[in-house]
């Protein structure tokens, strides 16, 4: 199976997801994650039309699509990773939009370069609905204050985005996710990755984000 049959196979999936759930498949974006995947896999899914694409790594994510945005201006990038506040400048002018917005300090630092580039991405929070230590995402106690603040910044917060514990059924944390997005009339929920997509369409996400079930295992 190559990368084309993988998409048709997981718009499949998501179109009878969507069904189940009554809702319109083109509810759902899919969110191809090409970190880590070599260059002749990204060119493949280039081929089969896929043009929204989710990096981790700003850059490993500017290596990546720099000079591929020359050629397909109709490209739409994601930021999915923790951003630092030193790479804020580069990542708002690579991306066209934000996930990974997880404190006060890197609303303030997108702020800051999306007044100064004049590019308004839209970004979403990610929260740590698991409350892991080690993972990223604001703890959900701390969302009315920095969505707060977000909003003061001037930033536009569409939608929040959350990566469950690895050990625990994903249903409750996507769950838990779109109860805090209708709190706070926020719309946008990123949620659900290869082994979980499915589900996640169930409980509301309006994108997914797919890497190795589309492109195959990472390297190292
Ligand atoms: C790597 C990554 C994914 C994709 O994971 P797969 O299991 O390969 O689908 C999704 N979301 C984030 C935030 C990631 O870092």
């Amino acid at each position: 199976m190559n990368i084309a049959e993988h998409l048709k196979t997981i718009q499949g999936h998501i179109s009878q997801a969507c069904s189940s759930a009554g809702r319109a498949p083109d509810d759902v974006r899919l969110v191809a994650v090409s970190k880590k995947q070599p260059d002749t896999r990204i060119d493949e899914a280039l081929a089969a039309e896929i043009r929204c694409f989710g990096e981790n790594r700003v850059q490993e994510a500017q290596k990546r699509w720099q000079s591929r945005r020359m050629d397909h201006p109709d490209l739409r990038l994601h930021l999915i990773g923790p951003l630092q506040s030193n790479k804020a400048a580069d990542a708002v002018a690579l991306f066209d939009e934000i996930e990974s917005l997880d404190r006060p300090k890197i609303a303030r630092a997108l702020a800051k370069e999306m007044e100064k580039q004049n590019r308004h991405l839209p970004c979403l929070i990610q929260v740590n609905t698991g409350e892991e230590p080690q993972k990223s995402g604001i703890l959900p106690q701390d969302l009315p204050a920095l969505l707060k603040e977000s909003r003061d910044l001037g930033l536009n917060v569409m939608g929040l985005m959350c990566i469950p514990p690895l050990d625990a059924p994903p249903a409750l944390h996507f769950a838990l996710l779109k109860k805090l997005a209708e709190t706070y009339g926020l719309k946008g929920l990123s949620m659900g990755m290869s082994h979980d997509y499915e589900t996640a369409v169930a409980l509301g996400a309006t994108r997914v984000r797919v890497g190795s079930l589309l492109f195959g295992s990472r390297e190292k």
